[in-house]
């Protein structure tokens, strides 16, 4: 070993620069956390090919000083702490002071700013080379430019995705602050064109904003909850159990304002729905914590996205309460008194008869349930899986059977059931779960494999792309044939013909797969592919697309969805005439 010396002010500089400037999306992390500390109401980020070549942040915030811009550059200058007590009594999201520091260090910095005390000016840090500093500035507030970015550290810059993959990411940074500051407008450019306007709004309205491109969330289902305790008060905008996903992608948790990975808390949220959501799915929740600063420390992590929670185990107990409390009171609750008529009735263990003749002896209102609200089917997967394999014909649909129409579909209620009357009972069925369940079957009947014209190329994480050199000959058994065509580069060739609609979803689950249980990502694939291409909750279904799921769920041997979960709901004439009097 060498002896002990001192590092080059410039290579320690780099070296710091490292743990908080990653990529594009963390100078634009760190640029909207300093315009927000300056309560700035109005945000625009702008990046220029995928933020490589330049980001621009502008706010019209409190502006720095003329006399304190040469200093903002420097390692450990802050105008938000002074002292150790600041330190655990924080307010802004800044307070290392090595932000601009770190990014002057990685980058041609330009700074212009007006300050109500002072005149505008103008600051240029070139790769921590202090540059010229000149008069000029915005009218109000700062700008800041980052040019070419690590084009004095080529290591990093090999780091880095293309410049489409890289402006995503900085997008998705931007979203997630404003997901916490409503009141600030944000505005996102890609070059010239605006791709995001988010005005300000309530802290609700913006969380749907930022969710727009998702068809499935709704607003009417989506509800805030609320709970204040003595050194912590929690806020959350979610979903009701009639929408959720299967990821937990969309369960988010801030602390005072900061997006925190806190898988305790993403558990909280999972265990306060419970039994409300069948396995495998899950809700959307955003939930904001406001914590005590003396509570929590923010400084153990470079970026920030993790946080010591003294009281955490008190807030994991609220945050399960609020949710299992208050979203029990959101859902109108409709307790049928009759009981529900089993599996095995609504259609007979008979697969050659029809519903009709089933019906004719089925016992429906005599019998008391039996546990029919989650029935198992543990053989779905595997039997989806062996008839996919090998083509078999056997099919769960009897297409011969069909009878003619043989009910009165009265139409949608709650965005989400089929209404259908059919003899002496009221049928409520589940759109979504109906038409997943029907998918799937057909998934068994046609195996039918599509040879793609034009190759999806898709990029991926190294982990995944290590995955998939082990293991894309897995996939390939299902009808994917994925070709690797460079490094982090690859191809889908071929798909099965009636997961078409839906490549794009295949190919983000083949690219977010890095780990191994091939059992599992087995039905995660099924479960995906049936969520993604059914009628969602809310979608509109016209008369004859929802008559022709009806039929197809009348001929269902069990009317279970491939979560398990039943999906039709049985109300006899009988037990409304008893419900209003008129039978005794
Ligand atoms: P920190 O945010 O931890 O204080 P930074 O390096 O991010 O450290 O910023 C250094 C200082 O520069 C801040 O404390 C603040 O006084 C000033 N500053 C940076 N950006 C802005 C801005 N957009 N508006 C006003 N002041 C800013
Ligand atoms: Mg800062």
């Amino acid at each position: 070993m060498n002896r002990i010396r001192l590092l080059d002010p410039l290579v320690a500089q780099r070296i710091a620069a490292g743990e908080v400037i990653e990529r594009p999306a963390s100078v634009v992390r760190e640029l909207i956390d300093n315009a927000i500390d300056a309560e700035a109401t109005t945000i625009t980020v702008q990046v220029v090919s995928g933020g490589i070549e330049r980001i621009t942040v502008i706010d019209d915030g409190v502006g720095i000083r003329s006399n304190d811009l040469p200093l903002c550059c420097h390692s450990h200058t802050t105008s938000k702490v002074a002292t150790l007590e600041d330190l655990y009594n924080l307010s802004t999201m800044g307070f290392r002071g090595e932000a601009l520091y770190s990014i002057a260090a990685s980058a041609k910095v330009t700074i212009a700013s007006t300050h109500v005390e002072s005149t505008p000016t103008t600051l240029v840090v070139d790769n921590a080379k202090e540059g010229e500093i000149y008069p000029g500035g915005p009218a109000k507030g700062t700008q800041i430019d980052v040019e070419n970015l690590f084009s004095a550290i080529p290591a990093r810059r090999l780091f880095l995705k293309r410049p489409a993959t890289e402006s995503t990411m900085c997008r998705k940074i931007l979203v997630e602050k404003a997901r916490a500051f409503p009141t600030i407008s944000f505005r996102f450019y890609d070059g010239e064109t605006l791709r995001l306007d988010l005005p300000a709004t309530n802290h609700k309205q913006r969380i749907l904003d930022t969710l727009t491109q998702d068809k499935r969330v709704i607003p009417s289902e989506t509800i805030e909850l609320s709970e204040t305790a003595s050194r912590f008060s929690l806020y959350a905008v979610a979903s009701t159990p009639a929408y959720y996903r299967t990821d937990r992608s969309h369960i988010a948790v801030y602390i005072n304002q900061r997006p925190i990975e806190e898988y305790a808390l993403v558990q909280a949220v999972t265990y306060g729905y419970g039994e409300m959501l069948p396995g495998g799915a899950f809700p959307y929740c955003y939930l904001f914590v406001s914590v005590d600063p003396e509570l929590v420390d923010f400084n153990i992590h470079p970026a920030k996205r993790e946080a010591k929670l003294r009281n955490k185990a008190e807030i994991h107990h609220q945050v399960v309460v609020m949710i299992r409390q208050q979203m029990n009171k959101a859902i109108p609750q409709i307790t049928l008194e009759s009981p529900q008529p089993e599996f095995k009735d609504f259609i007979a263990a008979d697969k050659s008869s029809t519903y009709l003749e089933n019906k004719k002896r089925s016992p429906l209102a005599a019998t008391p349930p039996q546990n029919q609200t989650k029935p198992q089917d543990p053989h779905w997967f595997q039997r989806a899986k062996e008839i996919l394999h090998k083509q078999d014909n056997s099919t769960l649909i009897r297409e011969d059977a069909t009878p003619a129409l043989d009910f009165i579909y009265h139409g949608q209620i709650f965005s989400l059931f089929l209404l259908v009357e059919k003899d002496d009972s009221l049928y409520l069925i589940d759109q979504h779960a109906a038409h997943e369940r029907i998918l799937f079957d057909q998934i068994r009947q046609d195996g039918g494999i599509q040879r793609l014209m034009i190759p999806i190329r898709f990029e991926v994480e190294r982990s995944v792309d290590e995955f998939l050199t082990h293991n894309a000959t897995w996939y390939t058994d299902y009808g994917l044939e994925l070709q690797r065509v460079e490094d982090l580069e690859w191809e889908l060739h071929s798909i099965p013909a009636l997961w078409k609609p839906i490549e794009q979803a295949v190919v983000d689950f083949i690219s977010s797969q890095s780990a191994g249980d091939i059992k599992e990502l087995e039905k995660q694939l099924y479960a995906t592919i049936a969520c993604h291409a059914a009628i969602k909750d809310g979608d509109d279904i016209d008369h004859t697309t929802a008559e022709g799921l009806i039929e197809k769920v009348f001929q269902l041997d069990r009317p279970v969805c491939p979560h398990g979960r039943t999906f039709v709901v049985e109300i006899t004439k009988e037990h409304l005439w008893r419900a209003v009097g008129r039978i005794m």
